[in-house]
């Protein structure tokens, strides 16, 4: 039985002091539930207050992007080794957002996939077609390729660590959700690309979806066999209602 994720992507929202108030707000509210991984991804900059505020409690920290190299003269870049050391276990990679506004390429994407596993962090890829591909029936297509790319040279023990977010461009901050059945047709689409990849380790393997899921949804998306939890944007960015959808998960 693999285990459910809901993961917040705050994007590039908070400040520190926000960071703070919000996390004392949502632990309040979640600190019983034990039956799914909730993760907090922040923008670099609240990473280490929210370690403080975290430590010892049910909710995991994520970071939204990463470097694939381990140090050195690489400006504005931050680390998998300085994720670790603010107690980051989750990191987002290959974000829509990365790929379309700063020119993230799959090739990329596999090199800091690699390092997150590579690191003992746990990575959260994102995969999702745009509307133009989706209208020209090329969806499933699109999404195995980023599939595939992303994970390419990895060996199968690291594959069945890894968490894959499906994430259709369309429905992101556009209140529009892929309908339960268009997720899980590309959640088992992905998950058969998967079992291509590692010889049928998948079934171990989360798969989130994300787009426009709010607390109204979840509980729907999540009667499906394929998704197994979601990547919250917009509705992340409140503690009460996000702890709501997350009691709606759980
Ligand atoms: P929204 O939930 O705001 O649509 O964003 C989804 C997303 O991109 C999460 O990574």
């Amino acid at each position: 039985n693999r285990r459910s994720v809901i993961a917040g992507n705050w994007k590039m929202f908070k400040t520190v002091n926000e960071a703070e108030d919000y996390a004392v707000k949502f632990l309040e509210e979640v600190k019983d539930v034990t039956d799914l991984d909730i993760v907090l991804c922040a923008p670099f900059t609240a990473l280490n207050p929210l370690k403080n505020e975290l430590e010892e409690s049910v909710v995991h920290l994520g970071a939204q992007n990463m470097s694939w190299a381990d140090q050195g003269a690489y400006t504005g870049e931050i680390s998998a080794q300085m994720l670790l050391d603010v107690a980051c276990t989750y990191v987002i990679l290959g974000h829509s957002e990365r790929r379309e506004m700063f020119g993230e390429k799959d090739e990329e994407i596999n090199k800091k996939v690699q390092k997150a596993l590579a690191t003992g962090l746990t990575p959260i890829l994102c995969v999702g077609e745009n509307l133009n591909v989706r209208e020209e029936g090329k969806a499933a297509e699109r999404v195995s390729s980023q599939v595939v790319q992303a994970l390419s040279s990895i060996s199968k023990e690291d594959l069945s660590r890894i968490v894959i977010a499906y994430e259709p461009i369309w429905a992101i901050g556009t209140g529009k959700t892929a309908s339960s059945k268009d997720a899980q047709d590309m959640c088992a689409t992905i998950r058969a690309t998967l079992n291509g990849l590692m010889g049928l380790g998948a079934e171990q393997v989360p798969i989130l979806y994300g787009g426009s899921v709010k607390a109204e949804n979840i509980a729907e998306l999540l009667t499906e066999p394929d998704i197994d939890g979601a990547l919250v944007g917009g509705a992340s960015l409140d503690p009460i209602s996000f702890a709501k959808l997350v009691h709606n998960a759980a």
